[in-house]
């Protein structure tokens, strides 16, 4: 796909496009944003920009010529994509890219281009390589040949070499608008207006994980996840948040605990909206806004604000620092449903 059809990011595009327009192009590009913004489309749009045989005038892909459908079907001998393998015939990635990778493309680029123009290398997550590997993609970002443009792309630019870095130029991409993630959800996973502004709201700005979010057991639990922890009657049931408590913690959940953190999260910033006089329209859980209204005058905003910081600790205590899950859970409903004070 060209550039063009790459949606959100205005900001990151123009700087793409000028450099195009003008013949300015870095040799290498580090697409540094979170999942699931564009950065793979825009990485791909550039590639195709760069070996289109009869670019528009702004610089960007025909779309139509020979050098841009072999692109867009990764059949180009110009491009070169480096990206985790995937395990036999499933859609699950190896944890790394391996160094035999970094070498093939080390020998490809030794040889001049198939089509005697520009190459391209698409290298996609390039913080999941060990340092060997890692040393040998600095190796090809310092020798990279002649018209040949690397474009690295991830999500924890924090995680690479900082000799890398250095090599590239950043281009930034930012999270989405909601209204334009849930614009793209209710068309790719054809979703109703409704669930898809729920899934936008809980996916920060990103598609890609508003569409991994979709169809979660979890969310369809939704109501009553938080209805059982934030259950203005929490003090007289101690013994029965306990139990949930446990049950949340349990070693066979542990894997959807952090979307129950997010779901308290933005229900917590739900109610600081409305208590701020936000409309429906703001909220993530607006399908429950006559729920959060209720609820909202009864909790006072430094409460709310306590709460979302406990959240905040108490999912950094278990996944970070590793604290007993079962305990930090049981201490976080308590407090929560203000059973016990912090
Ligand atoms: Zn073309």
């Amino acid at each position: 796909m060209p550039l063009s059809a790459v949606e959100g990011q205005p900001r990151a595009l123009e700087a793409l496009r000028r450099a195009l327009q003008h013949q300015r192009l870095h040799h290498a590009y580090l697409f540094a944003g979170p999942e699931g913004v564009g950065k793979g489309l825009a990485a791909q749009g550039l590639a195709e920009a760069l070996l289109c045989t009869a670019p528009l005038e702004d610089g960007d892909a025909c779309g139509a010529c020979s050098a841009c459908r072999r692109s867009a079907g990764r059949q180009h001998p110009d491009l070169h994509v480096v990206e985790r393998r995937t395990k036999g015939n499933t859609d699950e990635r190896e944890r790394q890219i391996k160094i035999d990778q970094v070498r093939a493309l080390q020998r490809a680029l030794s040889f001049k281009s198939y089509e005697g123009a520009r190459r391209v290398v698409l290298i996609i997550e390039p913080e999941k390589m060990n340092p060997a590997t890692a040393n040998a993609l600095l190796k090809t970002l310092e020798e990279p040949g002649p018209d040949t443009h690397f474009v690295l792309v991830t999500a924890e630019p924090h995680r690479l070499l900082p000799t890398v870095i250095s090599r590239c130029q950043r281009v930034r991409f930012q999270p989405l608008d909601r209204a334009l993630v849930a614009r793209k959800l209710a068309e790719l996973a054809d979703l109703e207006p409704g669930a898809a502004h729920l899934l936008a709201g809980l996916a920060e700005g990103s598609i890609g994980k508003g569409l991994t979010l979709q169809g979660s057991a979890l969310l369809e639990q939704r109501q009553g996840i938080i209805g059982r922890i934030d259950d203005p009657d929490g003090p007289r049931r101690v013994p029965q948040l306990l139990d949930y408590a446990e049950t949340l913690a349990r070693p066979d959940r542990r894997a959807g605990l952090p979307l129950v953190f997010h779901l308290l999260r933005t229900w917590y910033r739900d109610i600081l909206l409305v208590q701020e006089g936000f409309g429906d329209e703001a909220l993530v859980h607006r399908d429950l806004a006559e729920q959060i209204r209720r609820r909202a005058p009864a909790l006072s905003g430094p409460a709310v604000l306590d709460r979302l910081t406990l959240l905040n600790e108490t999912e950094y205590a278990i996944f970070e620092r590793m604290a007993n899950a079962r305990l930090s859970m049981e201490s976080l409903v308590l407090r929560l449903a203000g059973a016990v004070e912090g």
